[in-house]
């Protein structure tokens, strides 16, 4: 443990933000501890997030071509079935590997790892209950705090992680229910129904809002929903759910119109709730120092991820900004570059989002819902997979392209990917967004054939000119 020893800089919680700001920290020769209750670094992120998540859609999807695409390709089964118990000590294996792969970059980097839950007694000390139930006081010239998010229910329902889930527990079911509702329509609620519906769930989407994942460019957002609905999954939009009710064998749900009106009942075996997540402070003692918060439980910090009490940070979920693993790593190396008097800066209108379904969809800078907003006159290019010869070839189509650009400079304003792989394909976007990039400098870079970048590559052409192959 680091005793009373001084640190230059201390972090609580060791997810994304916190496990990458302590060993960049550590590598620009700071003398760094890392806080983390959990018993596991990684956070929410490796340990009940973006990877056991990819690991079971990976999984699914695989078992799901098998049964209903193999046969077309030429490779055939006697029979198909799911092993649900093996499948999930694949997501297991994977997550144990990668959590305690950081606790190696810890060893490597010379981080000290304090296990336990951490909580303010000033700006610059950390009292840390122990797992053992000992305590220990952990000091800091720079405090980060690195705390993220929780799930967060809705009234009326409580979470058992059994029949009425979170994602936590949909990432764990021990059987494969056999009818799933879907409690909001965000991407972890989409994701996690799209494992289910693979491995043979009936599953029903109820969003309150008219429109699933409310962020996504409108015109991706109808086709990835008739895309989703193709493959059975049932959406209930502008419905709230008004009670749950869990006396039965069936958990029974009460729904109501958005707007109000004659009330309807749905049946599940199991009811995610996927409502959007809270940032989390429970126990840390942010009032004891006088640390800032917004009406949501946010920390605010300034430019420099400094909160209002000098000395103290904070990064990732837990302030505002896009909730997602890469920007909270963004912002845990920005927020230690400027501690150890370098320049740090995070752009977050040029954080990519991803939906892990099958296709994909990926997105950089503005939808077209928001340049219309800007009122700034703009061309669209698109570019449909149905005319990507490599698409074509591996019977993998579904999909398009779309390129936003300034009219006047054929500046690129936004990207949106809807496609297999399209989480890979984004950063190629992400970068000439960066660099400040016009739709013309994607169209006149050499893509390799056949790939799905040559799709990027033709909506460009059709953004400031006109494709070639449609
Ligand atoms: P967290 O990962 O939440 O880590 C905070 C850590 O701090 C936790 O381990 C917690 O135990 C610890 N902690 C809290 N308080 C204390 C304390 N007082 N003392 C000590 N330790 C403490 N994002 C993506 O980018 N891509 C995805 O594909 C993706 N998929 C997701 C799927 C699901 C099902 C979920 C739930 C989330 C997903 N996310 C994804 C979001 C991503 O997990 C978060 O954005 C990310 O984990 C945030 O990182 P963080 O470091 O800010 O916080």
């Amino acid at each position: 443990s680091s005793g009373s020893d001084e640190n230059d800089v201390v972090v609580i919680g060791g997810g994304p933000g916190g496990y990458v700001a302590a060993i960049k920290a550590a590598q620009l020769g700071l003398k760094t501890t890392c806080i983390e209750k959990r018993g596991t670094l990684g956070g929410t992120c490796l340990n009940v997030g973006c990877i056991p998540s990819k690991a079971l859609l990976h999984s699914s999807h695989m078992y799901h071509e098998a049964k209903h695409s193999f046969a077309s390709h030429g490779v055939k089964f006697p029979s198909v079935e799911v092993d649900l118990p093996a499948m999930m000590g694949q997501k297991d294996k994977a997550v144990a590997n990668l959590t305690r792969g950081i606790e190696g970059l810890f060893k490597k980097n010379k981080v000290n790892y304090v296990k336990g839950y951490g909580k303010f007694i000033s700006p610059s000390e950390v009292s840390v209950d122990t797992p053992e139930g000992g305590n220990a006081v952990v000091k800091g010239k720079n405090i980060i705090i690195a705390t993220g998010s929780d799930v967060k229910s809705l009234p009326g329902i409580t979470i058992d992680e059994k029949r009425i889930v979170s994602s936590t527990g949909a990432l764990a079911l021990s059987e494969i229910p056999k009818k799933l509702v879907v409690v909001g329509a965000g991407y972890i609620g989409l994701e996690m129904g799209s494992v289910w519906a693979r491995l043979g769930s009936e599953v029903t989407v109820v969003e309150f809002a008219p429109d699933i994942v409310p962020s996504m460019d409108g015109e991706i957002r109808k086709q990835f929903q008739r895309a989703l609905e193709k493959q059975k999954m049932k959406f209930m939009l502008k419905t709230k759910v008004a009670g749950v009710d869990t006396s039965g064998d069936l958990v029974k749900l009460t729904l109501e119109p958005a707007a109000g009106g004659e009330q309807s009942t749905l049946e599940a075996d199991v009811v995610l709730v996927s409502a959007g997540r809270s940032p989390f402070t429970a126990g840390l003692g942010l009032n004891k120092i006088g640390v800032e918060t917004d009406k949501i439980g946010r920390i605010l910090v300034n430019e420099k991820f400094s909160t209002n009490v000098s000395g103290v940070y904070a990064i990732g979920d837990v302030i505002p900004g896009p909730m997602l693993a890469h920007k909270a790593e963004e912002d845990g190396v920005a927020c230690v570059e400027m501690i150890a008097g370098k320049e740090g800066h995070v752009d977050y209108d040029m954080v990519p989002g991803v939906v892990y379904t099958h296709p994909e969809v990926a997105s950089v800078g503005k939808t077209e819902e928001q340049v219309k907003a800007l009122g700034v006159e703009y061309c669209v290019g698109k570019f449909p997979l149905l005319a990507n010869s490599r698409a074509k070839a591996i019977d993998d189509a579904e999909g398009l392209v779309k390129i936003l650009a300034e009219k006047e400079t054929d500046k690129i304003l936004g990207v949106h990917i809807f496609g297999p792989n399209a989480g890979e394909l984004i950063h190629e976007a992400v970068l000439a967004l960066h660099y400040g990039a016009s739709s013309e400098d994607i169209a006149r870079t050499c893509h390799a054939h056949p790939t799905m970048s040559e799709a990027l590559k033709e909506a460009a052409m059709a953004t400031y000119d006109k494709p070639i192959h449609i």
